[in-house]
């Protein structure tokens, strides 16, 4: 089965997770049919559907009216009725292995011989359930994340027997519903998210057990200090503190005290009003910042890191994949392989080394991997390698929260890859554009684009979580809006969703700005206490009368993009459906126009902008004398003459 042969797609169960996917695979344009055993489970999936899909139509994140997507869903009941059609079958029924052999039995034998089978199973071995049926190599899990409609992230997941076809269809089926897959190559227990989550509480819970922390200063040391969107308590009173138990009953680990102790006395987490925090009568979590400046992040970290060096080094999957899966899967504020590299692997693996002379546990035995990355020197980021090629040794940079395309056109296309955090300006997001500038040949790029990974923002702002215990002189970030200012080829930003703080500051350091109508913008620093510091009064300033400006800036409210347009502060405003064209129109300009021409007038109108009129005059004038001696020029003097497109080539 190819991907381009998938077209009908049937999901087992209505419940949580089936009708989420369910409403995920008709939105993306396939036709789903939904079964659960019941009618009435089938009708509540359905209306939560409806419910869902009617709220994201009405605010634009859905392009189509509710109707077109829910006409595409049929619910059933009768399993044959329900599979007999389809390419691909994503079982979504309950959590127990009796149940999926049951149902993948009946699988094999009534859909067609050659349809997908495919687990959202959390924990269940995919090997296992394959063998109820004739076709191991046809069954693959398909690891969703709750809730689908907002999770971006999908494991897929090889079975023993599983075949490559059927892996490669799965993840390019989850591209095609707008989702990021990840591969993961064993059937290993906790696929990969789950693994590494585990030691984040695990460790915690010895810590606190052991005396040497308590809950509330490792919950704000790891929020506030180490930038997790949820302390390690928080996370297991949200998921139930019995689900993190019986995961390691099962898998015959040790059970801190502290975890054994709340089993025993039922205060399992928010579900029985109780677990770590009191969510009753004590208002939910009671840690604040500052509370946990003593706290040893690094035992917690260096066992996350750890883990994700082991799956590594068993070939469960990549550095890549685990670093997506953690950011997109658990909000990690960045992989740990990432974290890893910044940390140094000498440091991590030394930590693991002294905690297992000190407690003689195998929970901190260091990883293989982890041993000989260290050993071959790839110590991190200082030494130029360690998970990641940060370009030592004439390696190529690797990026973790950029993607970029060179086209042979010379287009540039450069996309803010943090959709998790709404693609915020983080230290290593700033760095890596900066880099990719400066190390970009001129002579191959024409023009360069920005844009948002996911569906929701360009850039929501700078991270602030990054922000915390910062020194004033460590706030060095006008390096990064220069190199985008001063880029010596036009720039543009292609904005829809979310422009607001350093992202609205990326795209007004950008030459133009072209948005799509639902796009809001918006300096909400002084929300924050600050102001925008990227240049943002500045440039304000410079393009909008100082009452609009000062608008922006001291009120912090959004403005729509046909606001943002009648200001002058974008060029154009359009729907959705003529955005791409309307870029496209753009884009040609640039990358086909007189590159030394486009050169210096950039830099004539830059610099001149902040001259006095005969400065500036100046100025152009020089430019004008310097393109009047170039080929170029020529060139478009020709083809004007003859009537034709210029073919320039920058000389
Ligand atoms: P759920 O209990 O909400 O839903 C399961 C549904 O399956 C129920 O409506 C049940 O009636 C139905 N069902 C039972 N037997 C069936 C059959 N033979 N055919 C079709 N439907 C059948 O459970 P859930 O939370 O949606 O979890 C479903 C699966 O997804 C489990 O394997 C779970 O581990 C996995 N999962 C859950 C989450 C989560 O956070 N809830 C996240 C990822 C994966």
């Amino acid at each position: 089965m190819n991907v381009d042969d998938i077209s009908q797609v049937t999901v087992l169960g209505a419940g949580n997770m089936g009708h989420g996917i369910t409403e995920v695979v008709a939105i993306a344009g396939y036709d789903v049919v939904m079964r659960d055993i019941e009618q009435d489970l089938v009708d509540d999936g359905f209306e939560s559907i409806k419910w869902s899909v009617e709220k994201l139509s009405e605010k634009g994140i859905v392009s189509e009216d509710a109707e077109t997507v829910l006409d595409r869903i049929d619910t059933e009941v009768d399993l044959e009725t329900a599979v007999s059609d389809a390419d691909l079958v994503i079982e979504a029924a309950p959590e127990q292995m009796e149940i999926k052999k049951d149902i993948f039995s009946d699988l094999d034998e009534f859909t067609p011989e050659d349809a997908i089978l495919a687990s959202n199973t959390s924990s269940l071995s995919i090997t296992e359930i394959a063998t109820a049926t004739s076709r191991p190599e046809q069954v693959v899990g398909m690891h969703f994340f709750n809730p689908p409609v907002k999770m971006d992230l999908v494991e897929v997941i090889y079975g023993a027997e599983t075949a490559d076809e059927t892996a490669e269809a799965t993840y390019e089926f989850v591209e095609s519903i707008d989702k990021t897959p990840i591969y993961v190559r064993k059937d290993v227990n906790g696929f990969v998210v789950n693994s590494v989550l585990g030691p984040f509480s695990d460790e915690a819970a010895w810590m606190v057990s052991e005396g040497v922390a308590d809950i509330e200063a490792v919950d704000a040391a790891m929020v506030h200090r180490r930038g997790y969107p949820m302390g390690p308590f928080e996370l297991s009173d949200l998921t139930g503190i019995d689900i993190g138990y019986h995961v390691r009953k099962e898998a015959g680990r040790d059970i801190p005290p502290i975890v054994q102790e709340k089993v025993d006395a039922e205060d399992l987490g928010q579900k029985t009003g109780r677990g770590y925090y009191d969510y009753e009568d004590g208002g939910g979590t009671t840690y604040e910042a500052g509370q946990g400046e003593d706290v040893d992040t690094l035992r917690i970290e260096a066992r996350i890191i750890n883990e994700a060096a082991r799956l590594i080094g068993n070939d469960v999957a990549t550095a890549e994949a685990i670093d997506t899966g953690m950011r997109l899967g658990a909000g990690f504020p960045e992989g740990p392989c990432r974290r890893g590299d910044k940390i140094g692997l000498d440091t991590v693996l030394e930590k693991l080394e002294t905690l297992h002379d000190e407690y003689d546990h195998e929970r901190y035995e260091p990883s293989e991997h982890l041993r000989s990355l260290v050993e071959a020197g790839t110590t991190g980021e200082e030494a130029g390698e360690g998970f990641y090629d940060y370009g030592g040794d004439d390696g190529e940079r690797h990026y973790s929260t950029i993607q970029y395309e060179l086209s042979d056109d010379g287009l540039l296309e450069v996309t803010l890859d943090r959709p998790e955090r709404m693609n915020a300006l983080n230290d290593d997001l700033m760095d890596e554009v900066v880099h990719l500038l400066d190390s970009s040949d001129l002579d191959e790029v024409r023009a360069v684009t920005f844009e948002g990974a996911g569906d929701r923002a360009f850039s929501a702002g700078a991270d602030i979580t990054g922000f915390a215990g910062r020194e004033p002189y460590e706030a060095a970030i006008t390096e990064f809006f220069e190199a985008v200012a001063e880029y010596p080829r036009p720039t543009l930003a292609r904005i829809d969703g979310f422009c607001l703080g350093g992202g609205h500051e990326l795209a007004l350091a950008c030459d133009l700005r072209i948005a799509t109508e639902d796009s809001e913008f918006g300096f909400p620093e002084i929300n924050l206490g600050l102001l925008p510091g990227g240049g943002g009064t500045q440039r304000a300033m410079r393009m909008l009368s100082d009452a609009r400006a000062k608008e922006l800036v001291f009120r912090g409210e959004h403005i729509s993009a046909e606001r943002a347009q009648n200001w002058g502060l974008i060029n154009r405003a359009v729907p959705e459906s003529e955005f791409e064209e309307t870029v496209e129109e753009f884009l040609n300009d640039l990358v086909y126009g007189a590159p030394i021409a486009l050169q210096k007038a950039k830099r004539v109108m830059n610099v001149g902008r902040d001259q006095d009129l005969e400065a500036g005059l100046e100025l152009e004038s020089q430019a004008f004398g310097h393109l009047l001696a170039t080929d170029d020029m020529q060139e478009g003097a020709a083809a004007f003459m003859e009537d034709r497109d210029p073919e320039f080539e920058g000389k």
